[in-house]
C-alpha cells in the first residue's frame, strides 16, 4: 500500500508490459503504450513548466487520453482537477478560479456542452489560466493534446519526489447534490491504499477486465475503477456514453468479469428488452455504490444477470471505499447491508452532540483512517465542521451498525422528513416502491406543509407501458409500512434530475415538484 500512484501503475506495468490495459472503443493501448504516452506528456508539460503542486484541470468523457493525463500529471507531483462534463459557464468558472488551474485539457463538444466555448471564454478572464489542450480535435494556434506526445518524445522528464501523505494527487469537486462544490484534496497515500485494499476485497486479478462506465472524473472512475485496476494488473474498457444494450454487448464481446455501477445503470440494463440476448457469463463481480443500492436491484443483479456483486459505500471525502460487503456473507447481509468497515479503517455512529449511540440505533456516521480526505482545498473552515481534532469524519449519513460490524445506510440526515414530528427516512418508502412490479425507479422527498411542517412527496417512473394509479402505490406502501409513511402525494415522471454520477438530484426534484405542485 506504500506506493504513489505512479509507482503503482509502474508495478502492474512490469508484471507484463505487451497486456492489453485500457479499450475505449476508439484505441486498444498495451501497459507499454500507456507507460510510453504518459511520460511523452509529461515531458512535454514539464516542458510548459507545469511544476509539481500545479493544479491542471481535465475536462474529458471516458476516453483513454484522461487516464494518459491522469498518468502524466502524478509523474510530475501536479494536481489532477478533474472536471465534470456536464458542467455549464457558471460551474466551470466556479472551480477554475476555486482551483487556480493553470492549463485545462478539454474537448470540442462533449454531450451537448461546448467546452472549447466555455474554457476559451474564461481563458481570456482568468487570472490564473494560462493555456487550453485540445484533445481530440484541432484549433488554429491552440496546442493539441497529439503536438505533446509527439513532443514528448523528443524531452528528458525528471519524475517529481512525492511524499505520499502530504502531496495531493487530485482535488475532486464534490457533485454538489447539496450545495455548492468543495474540492476534496485526496493524496496519493489516500486513493492507493483505497484502491489496492478495494482491489484484495474483491479478489482482483490480472485476468479482470472491468467494465468503466461510471464517469472518470468522479470518485468512483478515479480509484475503485482506474486505480484498482492498476492495483491488480487488469484491463479495463471505458464506455463514455452509457447505454444500456452497448453495455450488454460490450459484457459478452470483451468479456467482462467486474462491473462496477451505480443502481440506475443496472436497473436500466434488467429491465432491457434485449438483456437476455447476451451471453453474459464472463461477469464476476462489481461494486453497486454511490447512492442507496434497492434490495431488489442488488438481488436481481446476483441471480438474472449471475454477477456476485458487492455493496460498497463511500464520499469523495473518503476516497471513496469505506465499507463493503464479503463474498462470504449470506445473502441478506450483501442486500440489506453496505457490509463493515474495510480493515485499517474505523466507523463509529454518533447522535447531535457527536457521542457514540447503542447498537442498532439510528445517527450520523463519522469515519477515521487511510482514505479520509487531506481537508477541503482552500476551506479551513469546511473543513473544520467536518473533521474533527481526533481525525473523525462526519459523513451527514444516517446509518446504524450491529453488533457485528454489519452497517445499513438509512439515508442523508440532509434528507429525513419530518412530518407532523414523525421521522420518515424516504430510503425505506423507495425500497417499498422498488418491490412494485411496475415501478422502475422512485425518489421520495418532503414538500413544506402549513399543517405538517413537511409532507411526502414520491416520485415515480414506470417501466415502459406501465399503467397504475397513484392510489395502487399508496396501497401497496400502506400494506407494508405505517401508515403516516404512505406518501401524500404520487407524482409519476419520465425522467429524474440525475447528477452525472448517476445520483438522483433530489434538491432539484424537489423543487420542481414544489413549483409543479403548487
Ligand atoms: P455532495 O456531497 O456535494 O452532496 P455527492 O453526494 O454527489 O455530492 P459523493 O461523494 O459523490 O457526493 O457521494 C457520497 C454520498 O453518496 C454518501 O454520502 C451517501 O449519501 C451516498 N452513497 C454512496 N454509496 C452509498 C450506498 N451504498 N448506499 C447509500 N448511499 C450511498
Amino acid at each position: 500500500y506504500g506506493l504513489t500512484v505512479t509507482e503503482l501503475f509502474e508495478r502492474a506495468y512490469k508484471l507484463n508490459p505487451s497486456k492489453e490495459v485500457i479499450y475505449d472503443r476508439s484505441r486498444r493501448l498495451t501497459y507499454q503504450e500507456l507507460r510510453e504516452e504518459s511520460i511523452q506528456l509529461a515531458a512535454s508539460l514539464q516542458d510548459l513548466q507545469v511544476e509539481k503542486g500545479d493544479r491542471v484541470a481535465v475536462c474529458l468523457p471516458n476516453w483513454h487520453e484522461f487516464v494518459v493525463i491522469y498518468l502524466a500529471l502524478s509523474h510530475l507531483g501536479a494536481i489532477l482537477i478533474p472536471f465534470n462534463t456536464r458542467y455549464r459557464q457558471e460551474e466551470v468558472e466556479y472551480i477554475l478560479s476555486n482551483s487556480g488551474a493553470k492549463l485545462v485539457f478539454c474537448t470540442d463538444e462533449f454531450g451537448g456542452v461546448p467546452h472549447y466555448e466555455q474554457f476559451s471564454t474564461l481563458l481570456k478572464s482568468s487570472k490564473t489560466l494560462q493555456q487550453m489542450i485540445s484533445v481530440r480535435f484541432e484549433r488554429p494556434g491552440m496546442l493539441s493534446y497529439h503536438q505533446l506526445l509527439e513532443r514528448g518524445k523528443h524531452l528528458p522528464l525528471t519524475f517529481a519526489a512525492i511524499d505520499r501523505r502530504e502531496d495531493v494527487f487530485g482535488i475532486l469537486y464534490t457533485s454538489g447534490t447539496t450545495g455548492r462544490p468543495k474540492g476534496v484534496m485526496l493524496t496519493h497515500a489516500n486513493v492507493v491504499h483505497t484502491a489496492a485494499i478495494t482491489a484484495e476485497s474483491m479478489r482482483c486479478t490480472p485476468d479482470d477486465v472491468m467494465l468503466v462506465a461510471v464517469p472518470v472524473f468522479h470518485v468512483f472512475g478515479i480509484t475503485p475503477s482506474i486505480l484498482t485496476n492498476f492495483a491488480c494488473g487488469g484491463k479495463m474498457v471505458l464506455v463514455d456514453v452509457f447505454k444500456p444494450k452497448d453495455v450488454l454487448e460490450l459484457i459478452q464481446n470483451e468479456g467482462i468479469t467486474i462491473h462496477h455501477g451505480v443502481p440506475t445503470m443496472f436497473i436500466l440494463e434488467l429491465n432491457h428488452p434485449a438483456f437476455s440476448v447476451y451471453d453474459l457469463s464472463s461477469l464476476r463481480t462489481g461494486i453497486i455504490a454511490a447512492a442507496p443500492c434497492p434490495v431488489e436491484v442488488v438481488k436481481r443483479i446476483r441471480s438474472d444477470m449471475g454477477c456476485d456483486i458487492v455493496v460498497a459505500y463511500g464520499l469523495t471525502e473518503t476516497s471513496p471505499t469505506l465499507t463493503i460487503t464479503d463474498f462470504n456473507d449470506d445473502d441478506r447481509i450483501r442486500s440489506e447491508t453496505v457490509g463493515k468497515v474495510l480493515p485499517g479503517a474505523e466507523v463509529k455512529i454518533v447522535n447531535g452532540q457527536r457521542e457514540p449511540v447503542a447498537f442498532g440505533e439510528v445517527g450520523e456516521l463519522a469515519c477515521r483512517g487511510f482514505g479520509v480526505m487531506k481537508g477541503y482545498y482552500q476551506m479551513p473552515q469546511e473543513t473544520k465542521a467536518v473533521i474533527d481534532d481526533e481525525g473523525w469524519l462526519y459523513t451527514g449519513d444516517l446509518a446504524t451498525i450491529d453488533k457485528d460490524g454489519y452497517i445499513r445506510i438509512v439515508g442523508r440526515s440532509k434528507e429525513m422528513i419530518i412530518r407532523g414530528g414523525y421521522n420518515i427516512y424516504p430510503r425505506e418508502i423507495e425500497e417499498v416502491l422498488y418491490k412494485h412490479p411496475e415501478v422502475l425507479e422512485a425518489a421520495v422527498v418532503g414538500l413544506p406543509d402549513s399543517v405538517l411542517g413537511e409532507i411526502t412527496c414520491s416520485a415515480v417512473r414506470l417501466k415502459s407501458g406501465a399503467k397504475v394509479e397513484a392510489e395502487e402505490l399508496k396501497q401497496f406502501i400502506r400494506e407494508r409500512l405505517a401508515d403516516y409513511k404512505t406518501p401524500d402525494k404520487i407524482v409519476f415522471m419520465h425522467d429524474f434530475p440525475m447528477t452525472p454520477s448517476g445520483k438522483i438530484k433530489k434538491m432539484d426534484l424537489q423543487q420542481q415538484l414544489k413549483i409543479e405542485l403548487e
